[in-house]
């Protein structure tokens, strides 16, 4: 049975990223991936600008001035931010400016408010510049045009937004969404809508993957509940295959009599990579590929299960799928654990719980409750999972476990 990185490494080997773009406006653009060069016309800062409220002068008048010499200015204008400087300033003279405002022509330091005393339309300094140029924010210091702003396949957040928009980039070429083909299979499965009779249980795994899909920046495709019926299975996932990037179904790729997924798979041309995987919950994981390059994922029907793969093996997919240019893998860090974790040893173990700050540091809080595959209730507020690695069957309350940050 494959362990978890060889599963991971196989995955992101058959997955190719989308190519198709679109062009959207930079409102919209929260959480795309972007999928061009970003450059800016313009330089920053945009024009020389004061970083301090004070006065522009000539540092050749006030360089040598004191408490017991102190210096005085007639000054010209007051440049609020925002306002474009009216006077170029000569020697003898100063400008009221304020943080931001552009620099006069003329200036070349600020003289901070603070050392300043102002008579009428004449400035007092007391307290000389440390150097010429002080305060002075030059154009194009931080950022100058033409130079790569952002590279393709970063993924768009507010702090992105703040430059693009600083940037005047208005419009973006970003990567379409990922489109993702959900179902559940299971003759015993209903909507939530639907009365529950004896002995049927009610689908959450399609809840939980179209809101994962979503969370992730996906575009989920709903395609139901399909009952365990070869013919209307094959007809379901043919449909999902030829119209979605990435299928996910759950159920039916256990070794049942029920479990046709794999079979059909085969009949549908799919290419099949992984069988199963040893990890604890989510073991029976079936990932095939099809020549459109559409990407299968059969999950086990339990819901741990099925959420679990999902962090684990769907997430990285999903993600060098959507375009990211890196970060494809989880994130694992070591905490302490405020409980005892325990395993057979055989797999490697997921065990759901709360990673929480405590005291300025991280702790890993195992979910109260059976960490029973079937006990879905608890898996509510589940933020990581933490490994208990092959081999391993015991790590103490107070020692440090590998934890799976997910969401
Ligand atoms: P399976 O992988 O089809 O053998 O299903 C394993 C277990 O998960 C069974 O108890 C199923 O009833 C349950 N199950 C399967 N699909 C779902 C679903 N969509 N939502 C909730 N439970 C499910
Ligand atoms: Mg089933």
């Amino acid at each position: 049975m494959l362990i978890p990185q060889e599963a991971e490494t196989i995955i992101l080997n058959l997955v190719q990223p989308i190519q198709e773009t679109e062009t959207i406006a930079l409102k919209n653009a929260n959480h795309r991936i972007l999928a061009q060069t970003v450059e800016s016309a313009l330089d920053f800062p945009y024009w020389d600008n004061s970083a301090m409220d004070g006065y522009a002068v000539q540092y050749e008048d006030v360089k040598n001035c004191s408490q017991d010499n102190s210096i005085i200015l007639e000054i010209i204008e007051d440049i609020p931010a925002g306002k474009k400087p009216q006077k170029a300033l000569q020697s003898g003279q100063a400008s009221r400016i304020f943080t931001g405002a552009m620099l006069p022509e003329g200036a070349d330091t600020i003289v901070i408010q603070e050392n300043t005393q102002r008579k009428d339309d004449q400035v007092v300094i007391f307290s000389p510049p440390k150097q010429a140029q002080d305060f002075v924010r030059h154009r194009g210091t931080f950022y100058q045009a033409g130079e790569a702003l952002l590279q393709p396949g970063v993924k768009i957040k507010a702090p992105e937004i703040a430059v693009l928009a600083t940037a005047q980039c208005n419009q973006l070429t970003v990567y379409r969404r990922p489109k993702v083909a959900i179902f559940s299979t299971g003759d015993e499965l209903i909507t939530p809508e639907q009365s529950l009779q004896a002995g049927q249980i009610i689908d959450s795994n399609q809840y939980a993957l179209m809101a994962l899909i979503e969370s992730w920046g996906g575009m989920p495709i709903s395609l139901g509940i399909v009952p365990d019926q070869p013919e209307f299975l094959k007809e379901t996932m043919q449909q999902a295959i030829t119209t979605s990037d990435l299928v996910l179904s759950t159920g039916g790729v256990s070794v049942g009599d029920y479990d046709y997924v794999e079979k059909l798979l085969e009949e549908l041309g799919g290419i099949i990579s992984i069988r199963s995987v040893a990890v604890k919950p989510g073991k029976p994981l079936t990932v095939a590929k099809f020549a459109n390059n559409c990407l299968y994922f059969g999950i086990p029907g339990n819901p741990v299960s099925a959420l679990v793969s999902c962090w684990r093996f769907v997430r990285p997919a999903f993600k060098k799928l959507s375009g990211l240019s890196h970060n494809w893998t989880p994130n694992f860090i070591k905490v302490v654990t405020t409980e005892t974790l325990r395993s057979d040893g055989k797999r490697e173990t997921y065990c759901w719980g709360q990673l929480e700050i405590v005291d300025g540091v991280y702790q890993f809080h195992l979910a109260k409750g059976s960490q029973n595959s079937a006990n879905l209730i608890n898996l509510a507020l589940t933020n990581a999972l933490a490994i208990i690695p092959i081999g391993t069957t015991l790590i103490n309350a107070g020692e440090i476990v590998e934890v799976m940050q997910v969401s």
